[in-house]
């Protein structure tokens, strides 16, 4: 089968390698020169909301997927009329908007920080009074790595803090002092079949994600999970791989966000488990019943930011991945990632310990899970 991918960044690399095995040929959309997919498969170098190329691609697949959230959802739904998109587009429409992605976390129950919509500085001050102080203020669009986010701590900060995030329609919410942070990745076919990996532990710093550990052995917080992704993508109706980025406060989750696609937190799913989200993507979209989620021990992953240090390149350990993205250093820009797998959790975190140390150089405790 030919799969049509919008996006040929990273994750469209790790798709489109993934579809080999399968017998799957992944074509690719994007308007960057040397973009990382151009390893897995052919790319048709337009921009993306150029819709004779969208069509094109569409000719040329019998399913169209993509791996990035910026893709209109209008042009997603007309090609929807000659050629299978999956995840729906009315999906990626939920995920794009804050507010519509908080207000469905609300109708199927899944709870989530307290939250108000801000339009203007009154409204941000009248947040301040309801909410409390400190509170994260989001652009409601267009935001992702922890762009287009900002902490607000006190009343001082208000009108700078609307001067530099407005006039885009905004959201504060509370700030969750959580205990740490999990994403829940599942996978759903056309038929409704669903299957879960186990819970990912994640730690950010400064909005970007650092490190993933799987799995989280907590069955009251999976079970929990599991139910509101679950919940989550038949409401969606939906199709392919789904991340749900919560966070834990003592035996509770609150949902932050959802991304309708492969996600950061799963790449340690390539070597950790029996198959990995990038396959069980294109199983689904392909009509197929998801693979087995299961561990194949302790897996984490290590993304390295800024540049792919040379420690990184002269690893020789047989539990022990590099995957370098082809992409030129940028500070801030995720090039790379290590994936380790070991027989037990200790064994794993000795080992990113080390990693953290001797490869990115970052200290254990930056983003290290508590
Ligand atoms: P987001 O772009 O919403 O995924 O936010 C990026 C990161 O910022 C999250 O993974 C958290 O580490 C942090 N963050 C976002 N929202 C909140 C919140 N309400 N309280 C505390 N930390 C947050």
């Amino acid at each position: 089968m030919r799969i049509g991918i919008i996006g040929a960044g990273q994750l469209g690399l790790m798709l489109g390698t993934a579809g080999k095995p399968l017998g799957l040929r992944c074509r690719f959309l994007d308007p960057a020169a040397e973009p990382p997919a151009a390893a897995a498969g052919t790319v048709m170098r337009h921009a993306f909301d150029d819709d004779e190329a969208l069509r094109a691609l569409a000719r040329e697949s019998d399913v169209i997927t993509y791996e990035f959230e910026n893709v209109s959802v209008a042009a997603l739904a007309a090609l929807s009329d000659s050629v299978p998109v999956y995840p729906p587009p009315g999906a990626l429409e939920q995920a794009q908007d804050r507010l519509l992605e908080k207000r469905l976390f609300e109708r199927l129950g899944i709870p989530l920080p307290k939250y108000r919509t801000v339009d203007s500085q009154a409204d941000l001050e009248k947040a301040v009074e309801s909410l409390g102080l400190p509170l994260i203020v989001k652009t409601r669009r267009f935001g992702y790595d922890g762009k287009g986010q900002l902490l607000l701590r006190t009343d001082d900060g208000i009108a700078a803090t609307w001067r530099s995030l407005g006039p885009h329609p905004l959201i504060a919410e509370q700030y969750v002092a959580f205990d740490y942070e999990v994403s829940a990745i599942g996978v759903r076919s056309p038929e409704g079949l669903t299957a879960s990996y186990p819970l990912t532990h994640n730690a950010h710093a400064g909005g970007i994600l650092r490190r993933s550990r799987a799995p989280v052995i907590e069955p009251g917080l999976d079970a929990l999970a599991g139910e509101y992704l679950t919940g989550l993508m038949e409401a969606l109706d939906y199709v392919g791989v789904l991340a749900l980025e919560l966070f834990v406060v003592g035996e509770r989750l609150l949902a932050n966000e959802f991304a309708p696609r492969v996600h950061n937190s799963g790449h340690w799913t390539i070597e950790g488990a029996e198959t990995s989200q990038f396959a069980n993507h294109l199983l689904a979209v392909t009509g197929q019943p998801p693979g087995n989620t299961a561990c194949r021990g302790h897996a984490g992953m290590l993304n390295l930011i800024g540049c792919i240090p040379a420690a990184a390149r002269d690893l020789h350990h047989e539990d022990c991945w590099l995957h370098d993205y082809g992409k030129a250093p940028r500070a801030g820009r995720k090039l790379g990632h290590i994936t380790v797998v070991r027989d037990s959790a200790a064994e794993r975190d000795r080992m990113m310990d080390e990693l953290a140390e001797t490869v990115t150089q970052s200290t254990p405790a930056d983003g290290h899970p508590p």
